[in-house]
C-alpha cells in the first residue's frame, strides 16, 4: 500500500488529510504534529478561546477546545501522531527522522506552517506572549481574566484582534507600532489610516512610529527613553515559514524561508509537496510568487496537493487561488479577496467614516483585489469578480448603492 506522510497537524495538514480521502486515496495517511494537542484550528484562538468565552478542558493528549478540528481520525483511516516533532527530511531514503525514529514516506506533504517572530532578545522575558498556539493563547486567558495592563507589539492582524479582546476584557491596551500606521505592510496608508482611528474608539492608545527598545520587569522600554507599563507583553510582529527543518534536505526554500512550491504545490524534491502557510507558490493570475498566512489558503491548498497526489498528471487544475482572509477587529468584521500592488487603482466604496466601506483596486480595468469592511456583500460578489478577471466601470463601483456585480 502506498503511503502519504504529512507533516504539521494544523489546518493545511488536516485538511489534506481529509481531501485525500474525498479523492479516494485508497493507501494509509499518517500525520505528524509537533503539538501535544488534537488539531486545531487557530482563528478562534485570538476570538472566543481568548476570550474564554470558548471553553477549553482536558482531553486525551492535551487541553481540547471548541477549536479542535471535528475531524474522526479513526473513522477516515488517518494515523495521527501527535507530539512527534520531525528534524529532518532524507529524500534518498524517502524517511523523516523524529526522535522516536524515523517515519517512510511514498509521498510527503510539507505542512508545518509558520512560527511568530520573536522580539528582538525579548523572547525568553518573563511576561512575554506569542500568540500562535493553543498553549499561548492558554497562558493568555489569565491576563485578561485579571484585567492587566497589556503592551501590544505590532498594530497587524494578530495585534489588532488581541488588542480588541484585551480590550473587551477591560484590560488597558497600548499598542506599540515601529510604522507610522497600523497593517503597513498590508495596506496603502490611506486605508490603514481609517484604521488608526479604530484603536482609540476601543479605548486602546496606538504609538506609530514606535520601537521596543527593552522588556524589563513590569514595563517596556520604548527607542525614545519612555517607558509604559506592561503587566504583560504580546508581540505580534509577524510569522515566518516553520521551515528549518529543512536544512540540508535538498528541498529548495525562497528567501524568508517559504518553501519553494511550483504551480501544482510540488517541491523541488520528486514527490514532495507543501500546502498552506509554509509554502509559495507561483500566482499567473498575480505574476508574482504569493506566500499567503491566511486560513483560506490553507484549505485550498491541500485539496490541489491531494488532487495531485490522486490524479496526478495534466487534469488537476494550477493552482492560482484568489487569496481570501478575514479579521475581527474592535467590533468590526474585515475581509480581503485578492492581490493588490502598488500601483493599481483604489476605488472607495463608501465613506470610510461610517461603519461600513469596500475598497476596490483595479488593474487596467479588472478588479484584482478588495477589502471589504462591514460588506460582506462587496465581499462575496468581489471574489467571484475576481476570480473571472472582470472589469469593472470606476464610476459605478465607486457607488456602494450600485451591487458589485453590476458595477
Ligand atoms: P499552522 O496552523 O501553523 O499549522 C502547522 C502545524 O505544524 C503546527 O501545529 C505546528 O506545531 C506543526 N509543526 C511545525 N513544525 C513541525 C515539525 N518540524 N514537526 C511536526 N510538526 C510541526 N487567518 C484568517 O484568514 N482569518 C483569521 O481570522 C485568522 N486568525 C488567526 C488568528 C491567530 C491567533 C493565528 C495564529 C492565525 C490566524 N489566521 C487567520 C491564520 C491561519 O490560522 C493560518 O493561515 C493557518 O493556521 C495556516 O495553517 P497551516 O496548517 O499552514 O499552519
Amino acid at each position: 500500500q502506498r503511503r502519504v506522510v504529512i507533516v504539521g497537524a494544523g489546518m493545511a495538514g488536516v485538511q489534506t488529510a481529509v481531501a485525500l480521502r474525498e479523492e479516494g486515496w485508497p493507501g494509509t495517511i499518517t500525520l505528524l504534529g509537533a503539538e501535544p494537542h488534537r488539531p486545531y484550528d487557530r482563528p478562534p484562538l485570538s476570538k472566543a478561546v481568548l476570550l474564554g468565552a470558548a471553553e477549553a478542558h482536558p482531553g486525551p493528549g492535551g487541553p481540547e477546545s471548541p477549536a479542535t478540528f471535528d475531524v474522526d481520525f479513526a473513522a477516515l483511516g488517518v494515523e495521527l501522531l501527535l507530539g512527534r516533532h520531525v528534524t529532518a527530511l532524507r529524500p534518498a531514503e524517502r524517511h523523516l527522522v523524529t526522535a522516536e525514529g524515523t517515519v517512510p514516506y511514498d509521498r510527503l506533504v510539507i505542512a508545518t506552517g509558520a512560527e511568530p517572530v520573536p522580539l528582538p532578545g525579548g523572547e525568553t522575558a518573563p511576561g512575554v506572549h506569542m500568540l500562535r498556539t493553543l498553549d499561548d493563547a492558554l497562558r493568555l486567558r489569565p491576563v485578561l481574566a485579571a484585567q492587566r495592563e497589556v503592551v501590544v507589539v505590532g498594530a497587524g492582524w494578530i495585534g489588532a484582534e488581541f488588542a480588541t479582546a484585551a480590550r473587551e476584557a477591560g484590560c488597558p491596551v497600548t499598542v506599540v507600532e515601529a510604522a507610522d500606521r497600523p497593517l503597513a505592510g498590508a495596506l496603502p496608508a490611506e486605508v490603514a489610516e481609517r484604521m488608526a482611528g479604530w484603536y482609540a474608539e476601543s479605548g486602546a492608545r496606538l504609538l506609530t512610529g514606535s520601537r521596543v527598545a527593552a522588556v524589563e520587569p513590569g514595563a517596556v522600554l520604548l527607542a525614545d527613553g519612555s517607558r509604559i507599563r506592561a503587566g504583560a507583553v504580546v508581540v505580534g510582529i509577524g510569522a515566518r515559514p516553520a521551515t528549518g527543518w529543512l536544512a540540508g534536505s535538498g528541498v529548495e526554500l525562497c528567501e524568508g524561508g517559504a518553501v519553494r512550491a511550483d504551480d501544482r504545490l510540488r517541491t523541488t524534491v520528486p514527490d514532495v509537496y507543501a500546502a498552506g502557510d509554509c509554502a509559495s507558490f507561483p500566482s499567473a493570475r498575480y505574476g508574482e510568487r504569493l506566500l499567503v498566512h491566511h486560513w483560506d489558503n490553507a484549505l485550498q491548498g491541500p485539496a490541489a496537493v491531494a488532487a495531485h497526489i490522486v490524479r496526478g498528471g495534466a487534469e488537476v487544475p494550477r493552482y492560482d487561488p484568489v487569496p481570501y482572509f478575514w479579521s475581527e477587529q474592535f467590533g468590526r468584521f474585515v475581509q480581503y479577496a485578492g492581490h493588490h500592488a502598488g500601483a493599481d487603482r483604489m476605488v472607495w466604496r463608501g465613506d470610510p467614516g461610517n461603519a461600513s466601506w469596500s475598497v476596490c483596486w483595479l488593474r487596467e480595468g479588472t478588479l484584482v483585489a478588495l477589502l471589504a469592511v462591514g460588506r460582506p456583500r462587496d465581499l462575496a460578489q468581489g471574489r467571484k469578480l475576481i476570480g473571472a478577471g472582470a472589469r469593472l466601470d470606476p464610476e459605478r463601483a465607486a457607488d456602494p448603492s450600485v451591487p458589485l456585480k453590476s458595477a
